[in-house]
Order: structure tokens, then sequence, then C-alpha cells
């Protein structure tokens, strides 16, 4: 089946919003008087560009994937998220199917858009049911949501298996590859030719450090993204954002930062693993550990007296007992080690 063919016939028929600069094209122009803008100079007083060239130009060569496969969110992956709901999904007809435990936002997203959320419990050891995910499908089931490396389960699933729900679902599979930068597994970006139906979720606002700057990215096949492009707010990444994302993607390395995190992460394991009071230490391929304890709320209270936020996971379904902590710095993680190691001597 041709993708498109799960895109909601009034997204397929859509005249986008046609902006002033659009309709012009070319020329050496030096008096801007087509957009109703102020003609005084504050820095910002100019529309900023609603295609994002430059910036798609960058991320298609640190990607590896044509700038016709990539859209490019201003409220960072969230905006993305909402979109593909809006694009495939009939409000009260259509359906979706995710893993859970997973990303709070996909559920938000889906009742936003009066889409029902079939959500299907993942296997022992947080791993991917995909008999049950695909039974869980009826034709009106339109997209299919895998977060890999899964918030907050912190396990990566292998492409192998995510190859087979792409190959076997009929309707879109989108991977949140959120936290790919730490995971051993390839990114299934390399797969978008091979799978037309996939789209591939990344951000800027974990491993790059950009958390404020809200930018998210959507990858698919060249028709799929042009869609994103159609629904999308007009200007929806601002000036000021778009150039300091190109002078970061100019001059950031961010290979130490990540490697760093990933040796964190195990050491923080291994130190959690040998507290008595932690009962299990899940597998993590990503930038935080989800640690189950007998009591979490009580030592959610006591970091939290101790100036320590995590997050408390205890009341999700799936998660029961369990605290997910991000690995900071190395001093941070040490803290956060010794503030534990004093909690269990106490008890
Ligand atoms: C943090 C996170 C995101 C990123 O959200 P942004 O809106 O880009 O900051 C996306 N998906 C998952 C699963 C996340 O945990």
């Amino acid at each position: 089946m041709n993708p498109l063919d799960y895109v909601r016939p009034n997204i397929l028929a859509l005249e986008p919003y046609s902006t002033a600069r659009d309709e012009f094209k070319g020329g050496d122009i030096s008096i801007w008087v087509d957009a109703n803008e102020s003609p005084y100079p504050t820095g910002v007083n100019r529309y900023p560009d609603p295609h994002h060239k430059l910036i798609k130009r960058e991320i298609a060569k640190l990607k590896g994937v044509p700038a016709e496969s990539i859209f490019i969110g201003g409220a960072g992956s969230d905006e993305a998220i909402d979109l593909t709901f809006r694009i495939f999904c009939r409000p009260g007809i259509d359906n979706a199917i995710s893993i859970a435990p997973s990303y709070g936002v996909y559920k938000v997203s889906a009742a936003i858009n009066d889409v029902e959320l079939r959500e299907v419990m993942l296997d022992d050891g947080y791993s991917l049911p995909v008999e049950k995910l695909l039974a869980a499908a009826d034709s009106n089931s339109k997209l299919l949501w895998i977060c890999s490396p899964n918030n907050p389960t912190a396990n990566a699933f292998s492409p192998d298996s995510i190859e087979q729900l792409a190959d076997k679902f009929n309707g879109i599979v989108v991977v949140d590859e959120a936290y790919a930068d730490f995971s051993p597994y390839p990114s299934m970006l390399t797969l978008l030719d091979k799978h037309p139906n996939l789209i591939v979720l990344q951000t800027f606002s974990k491993a790059w450090g950009m958390a404020s700057l809200r930018i998210g990215m959507a990858f698919a096949m060249p028709g799929i993204a042009e869609l994103y492009g159609r629904v999308k707010y007009p200007y929806n990444i601002n000036g000021p954002t778009q150039e300091e994302l190109l002078h970061r993607l100019a001059t950031s390395d961010i290979s130490a930062n990540v490697a760093e995190i990933i040796a964190e992460r195990e050491l923080l394991a291994d130190n959690l693993r040998a507290n008595k009071i932690v009962k299990e230490v899940f597998h993590s391929d990503a930038n935080f550990i989800l640690a189950k304890f007998d009591d979490p709320d009580m030592v959610y209270d006591y970091l939290v007296s101790h100036g320590v936020i995590v997050r408390n996971r205890n009341r999700v379904k799936g998660c029961e007992g369990c605290l997910r902590i991000t690995i900071g710095t190395p001093e941070e993680n040490r803290h956060i080690k010794r503030l534990l190691d004093e909690l269990c001597a106490a008890n």
C-alpha cells in the first residue's frame, strides 16, 4: 500500500497558507513592502524563512538524508507528534497503537485530536510485543508508536523487530528516537527508503543540549515530509532560533559529552546495583536509568529534601516502584550515589 493512502483526505487536498515570501520568486530586491512588517531595523522586524532552507541543508548533511525528507518543528518533537496525529488520524474515527509504558505525550496528543490510543504493555524485560501490537490493529489503525530507546524503560528495541512491524503493519510506524545518540543500535533513518511507511522522530533537546531551543525533527519519504510542511504553522521556528541553531550546528561536537554520559550511566548503574535499597536497575540505552526501590516515594522525598529531583514513575503502570534518574555531570552522579549510600546505611 502507498503510505499516502493512510493520510486524511482533507489533508491530502489541503491548499496550505501561502506566505508573502512564498509568492515572491527571486530577483534583486532592496525594498520589502510585501508583508506589512515594520521597516525599522529592530533585529527581528522581518518574518523568518518559513521553509527553514538553511537549517534543512545542514540537517540533511548531518543525518545523511535528503532535505525533502525532513520536517523541522519549532515546539520540539512534541510538535511533530501532534502533526502526525493530525495528518493521519480522522478524529473520532481512526485509532493509533502504542507500546506502554512509554512517552506520555502520545496519549495527550491522541486525546487532544480525539483519537483512540490502544496501549499494548511491553512484554517481560520490557521487550517489544511484536505480535500483540499487530493484533491490536484494525482497519482504522493508522499509526503505530514505538519509542526506541524507550522513555521511561530506557531500553532500545532491535532494528530487526521494528522492521518486522514496518513490514506487517498496514499503517504508519513512527519511531521516536529522542535518545538515539546514546543507543548501541543504529538509527532507523537508513531504512526510510526500504520502508516508506516509516517515520523517524529525533530532537536536539537531549544529546545536543538544546532543549530550550525547542527544535524537533521528523524524517519520512518526501511525499509525507511535505505534508508536515503544509499542516504546520507557517512561521513555526522564529528567526533568532534558526540563527542560533545554525551557529550551534556549525560549531558543536557532542561526541565527547555523549561518551561521558554513557560511561557515567554504566558507573551509576553499577553503584545503584551495589546499594541494598535498590531492588533492580534496568538496562539502559539512553541518558537515564530506571531503578526499582522497595519504597520509591520515601526515596523520592529524601532526595528532594537534599535538593535532588528525580522523576517518580511509581504510579505508572508497568513501572511500579520505579524512579527515573537522568545522568548528570560526574560530580552530580557521585553526589546522588553518596546520598543513596547514606540512606541505605540509615535504614
Ligand atoms: C524528551 C523526549 C522527546 C523530545 O521532546 P522535545 O519536544 O523535542 O523536547 C521526544 N520523545 C521522547 C520519548 C522524549 O523523551
